[in-house]
């Protein structure tokens, strides 16, 4: 069944690269004697997540599935620093995992108010000015920007909420959550009638409150993904205490008890975590109670779990009070709404690309060496850190660069020039 709610799309993001330095010199153009004065490339904008509470569904991904940040501008003569890309702010539902699509690894749980970089714009290269030395006082060459990263993403929402409702459906969840919050989920006499979760903030007392959900009804072999259900129980994944409502009113036809089961039977074969989650147990429609035995025997059902029982009608308003006391209650004494610790670790640089680096000699005799593999790997080295040096040198050498370079005819001394990194050689 097409559901219109979208809570899980898979988006591609990719900061902006950053711009080139530029070659530039005082004064008159091809004149040496000015100096070097070309600026450096501007930064690559990012991209960054926020989470926006306007926002309840993933719909918004369903249209747009890529999103570039600008390139940084090319720096430019006269010292001039190319402008900055701007960064791409992506806003998402409170309460959405960013996961790498690749591994299903959870980057990031954006439930808090922090905006989170999810690519890092591309450093800006440096321009010639750089590169003046005592013996090199006419640099010919600036260096590139580096690219930006980029990421293919899974965002999945599970909502932020204290307490669930889980129940059959038609049972009287919205109703109820209608009765204790401002929220106003549709209400109507047949199944299916939620079709996206509904959060409504319960007001209990001056300074207390707690967030209710209302999920779409589960069905019975949802949990196999026989229908809704299943996509719709990850969105009681974080809650602390579950309210499930269960009709006793006997109208449609339905045994209590067994719809009890049911329901916690669904809630086992989703995850054993979820099914051992604190339940209040709400029988509901009392006020059209057709036999008084059906609410006795779930009563008596559910007490001899140890799960504490309530019997109300949320459409008459009555026993609402009480269960939403009841429910401030247990809260005060359990943990708080799950937040997600990140699983994704980028992974360590694998240089197998096979695409050759461009080697050059520059007028002064600097060795440029340039290429994308050699781009990327510049963009995670931290060139401030011994070990990460070490393991720059490795790759290097696995790449067979140095060979190249002898066999090209360089000599110790020299200078080898890389983006925004240069040494000199040493056999
Ligand atoms: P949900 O599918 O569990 O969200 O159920 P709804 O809240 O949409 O309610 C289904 C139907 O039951 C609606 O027609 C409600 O008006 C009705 N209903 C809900 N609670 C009560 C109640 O306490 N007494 C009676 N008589 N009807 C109720
Ligand atoms: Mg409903």
């Amino acid at each position: 069944m097409a559901a219109s709610f979208i809570d899980k799309a898979r988006i591609s993001v990719r900061a902006g690269n950053g711009g080139n330095g530029a070659v530039a010199f005082h004064r008159e153009k091809y004149v040496a004697a000015g100096g070097p004065d070309g600026g450096d490339g501007g930064r690559g904008g990012s991209i960054v997540l926020v989470v926006d509470d306007n926002m309840s569904t993933l719909m918004d991904f369903r249209y747009k599935r890529k999103y570039v940040a600008s390139n940084g501008m090319d720096g430019q003569g006269g010292r001039r620093h190319g402008k900055d890309g701007e960064d791409l702010v992506i806003k998402v539902p409170r309460g959405t995992l960013v996961r790498d699509a690749e591994t299903n690894e959870i980057i990031q749980d954006m439930s808090g108010q922090e905006p989170y970089v999810l690519c890092r714009g591309g450093r800006g290269g440096w321009g010639n000015m750089h590169f003046a030395t005592p013996t090199r006082q006419v640099p010919r060459f600036a260096k590139g920007g580096l690219p930006g990263e980029s990421h293919d993403v899974v965002l999945e929402l599970k909502l932020l909420a204290d307490v669930g409702l889980i129940g059959f459906p038609n049972v009287g969840k919205s109703t109820l959550l209608s009765v204790v919050s401002k929220a106003q989920p549709k209400i109507a006499n047949y199944h299916f009638t939620t079709l996206f979760p509904n959060l409504g903030v319960v007001w209990v007392d001056e300074g207390v409150s707690f967030v209710m959900a209302d999920i779409p009804g589960i069905i019975e072999g949802a949990s196999e993904g026989a229908g809704l259900g299943h996509d719709f129980l990850r969105h009681i994944d974080r809650c602390r205490l579950l309210v499930h409502v269960v009709d006793v009113s006997g109208c449609e036809g339905r045994d209590p008890v067994a719809d009890f089961e049911a329901i916690n039977e669904e809630l086992k074969h989703y995850s054993a975590d979820l099914a051992a989650r604190p339940q209040i147990v709400a029988a509901n429609k009392v006020d059209i109670m057709a036999d008084p035995e059906n609410l006795e025997r779930l009563r008596a059902h559910v007490e001899a779990q140890g799960y504490t029982f309530f019997a109300m009608s949320a459409a008459a308003h009555q026993g609402t009070r009480e269960l939403v006391q009841k429910i401030a209650q247990q809260l005060a004494t359990l943990p708080p709404v799950t937040v997600y610790e990140p699983e994704y670790v980028p992974k360590p640089y694998v240089v197998d690309d096979s695409a050759p680096l461009d080697i050059q000699r520059a007028e002064d005799g600097t060795w440029l060496v340039e290429g994308p593999w050699l781009q990327r790997l510049m963009g995670n080295i931290n060139f401030a850190d011994y070990e990460s040096r070490m393991y720059f040198d490795k790759c290097l050498r696995d790449s067979g660069l140095f060979q190249t370079l002898e066999e090209m005819g360089i000599e110790d001394g020299d200078i080898v020039s890389m983006y925004d990194f240069e040494f000199e050689y040493q056999r």
